[in-house]
């Protein structure tokens, strides 16, 4: 099998870099046990990249690295030997490197489509699932919820498909057809674990998700003070009053009394003969986010005058708000041009229990602390998402409903991950877990990781079976306490 020696791996943004080893792009699921098993054999850790999307260091590896491309088909090729209660649902087994994007593509073409998504589409099934990606809405888990069913290649090169209980497959089907060569795993503890892996239990091959039929939905968007939206969420019922509610903020109160953009998305029927502008987002913030410039100019105009900031905030806050937008329920997901303007986040989950207000207020204080004290200013507006509690046991969203704090700084903005690195600081006192996929300054030291999961021992158990000899640790897993040496007891 061909592999690139002597390259460098950068990830989407460019602020994580390696040289690892080898680079495959394995085609097949036979490739990708020949790649473990020999990894086992020279004493070489393994790691799956998806398409470079994690602003954290979660995917590199100094060893073998894979990459999605040749593994990324919509349907995957695998048969899925649906057990007969299993085949009246909707369900698509997608190869693991397919984007988000082509999965939507094939659903929408078949009439159906994901029932929550993030606000972006570029990254893969398999990246989405390992770290936990979600979207807003808080009926609605985390992506790694809608999976059934993975196929995953483990530490010593065999394939175990991994579902829950009473999962999909047919079992008597599934074992005639593979003989002993595959393992099928329905075990909830198992599921829970390998679903949230963090690139750590295996290379994740396909993966079976659960759909709805297509839908549409109506996005409203309307500017509001703190002192509102305060009341709101202590009352809590604007959560359940729309499928998704979602907030984006200026932690300053130049000019407005902490404006914050109150996003609400509900189910509507085919907007297709609707007015064109009722179809469309405000297009000229499109076309500014689309500019290649605009980045640079607002990092300009702070450099000049930081104390722009707040009013720059409020405009674009502003500049934001919109009647109604009807569409497709994929494309109004999706936040659009906005997700390729050059910037990084930090994002923290805490539960919703009161600590989620003070959580904002936190926010708040500590943007202003690092005003007055550094002349150091928040450089893009700061988000807040709801999501249902997940089962799954290193899921940001484990065990609780929680509002994710999206803490997004614009590349090349001084102080900007200083201020983001105090904002991670303060909120792990009410609670918060780091996003893995986002930036975060996580330790393994002092049994930080282990507290804020309560099962995080049982990840590791699980760990250690299906990877006894840490095929799959990285510098990541090594920082985070989530190395194979975390198994000896
Ligand atoms: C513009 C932008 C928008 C974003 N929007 C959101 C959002 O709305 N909500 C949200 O929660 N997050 C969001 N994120 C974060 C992003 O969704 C996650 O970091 C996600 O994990 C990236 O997926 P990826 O395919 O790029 O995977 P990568 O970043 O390449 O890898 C992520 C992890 O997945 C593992 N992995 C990848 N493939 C496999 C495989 N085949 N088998 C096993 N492990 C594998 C890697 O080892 C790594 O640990 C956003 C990021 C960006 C840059």
């Amino acid at each position: 099998m061909r592999f690139a020696v002597r390259r460098t791996w950068r990830n989407q943004l460019g602020n994580q870099r390696i040289d690892p080893l080898r680079i495959y792009e394995p085609r097949t699921v036979a490739d990708v046990q020949a790649i473990v098993r020999l990894a086992r054999e020279r004493g070489v850790p393994v790691r799956a990249v998806g398409s470079g999307h994690s602003w954290s260091d979660v995917a590199l590896t100094e060893g073998f690295l894979l990459e999605p491309t040749g593994m990324a088909r919509v349907p995957a090729p695998e048969p899925d030997f649906l057990a007969p209660e299993w085949t009246r649902r909707r369900l698509v087994r997608a190869e693991a490197g397919a984007r988000i994007k082509e999965l939507n593509a094939y659903l929408d073409a078949n009439g159906m489509g994901l029932s929550n998504m993030g606000g972006y589409d570029h990254q893969t099934i398999a990246g989405v699932t390992a770290t936990s990606t979600h979207g807003s809405g808080i009926a609605f888990g985390p992506l790694n919820d809608a999976l059934r069913s993975l196929d995953v290649v483990v530490g010593d090169g065999s394939v175990q498909r991994i579902e829950p209980a009473g999962g999909p497959t047919d079992r008597a089907a599934y074992e005639a057809h593979h003989g002993g060569e595959r393992t099928l795993v329905q075990d909830d503890d198992v599921f829970d674990a390998v679903c949230v892996g963090i690139g750590c239990m295996g290379v994740i091959c396909s993966a079976l998700v659960e759909v709805r039929e297509r839908f549409f939905l109506r996005e409203v968007r309307e500017l509001h003070p703190w002192a509102k939206v305060r009341a709101d969420l202590l009352d809590g019922a604007v959560l359940d009053a729309h499928e998704h509610y979602e907030l984006a903020f200026s932690p300053y109160d130049d000019g407005y009394a902490h404006p914050f953009l109150v996003t609400t998305r509900d189910t509507i029927d085919d907007p297709r003969h609707r007015l064109w502008h009722a179809r469309t987002r405000n297009l000229l913030v499109e076309a500014a986010a689309l500019f290649p410039l605009t980045p640079h100019v607002i990092n300009l105009l702070l450099d000049l005058r930081p104390s722009l900031a707040p009013k720059l905030l409020l405009a674009s806050l502003r500049a934001l708000v919109k009647k109604r937008y009807d569409n497709v329920s994929f494309k109004v997901f999706n936040i659009g041009a906005a997700n390729i303007l050059p910037a990084y986040s930090c994002e923290i989950g805490v539960p919703i229990d009161g600590r989620h207000i003070e959580a904002v207020e936190t926010i708040f204080r500590v943007a202003r602390e690092r005003r007055e004290l550094g002349r150091v200013y928040q450089s893009s507006p700061i988000a807040l998402r709801f999501v249902k509690a997940s089962p799954a046991h290193l899921s940001m969203m484990n065990g609780r409903d929680t509002m994710m704090i999206e803490l997004i700084g614009l590349n090349g903005n001084d102080g900007g991950i200083e201020l983001l690195k105090a904002y991670e600081e303060a909120l792990y006192a009410l609670g918060g877990r780091p996003h893995w996929g986002h930036l975060n300054t996580l330790s393994g030291s002092h049994g930080f990781v282990a507290s804020m999961y309560p099962r995080h021992a049982d990840w590791l158990a699980v760990r250690a079976r299906l990877d006894p000899d840490g095929v799959f640790d990285s510098p990541f897993t090594k920082r985070a306490g989530l190395s194979s040496d975390r198994f000896v007891p």
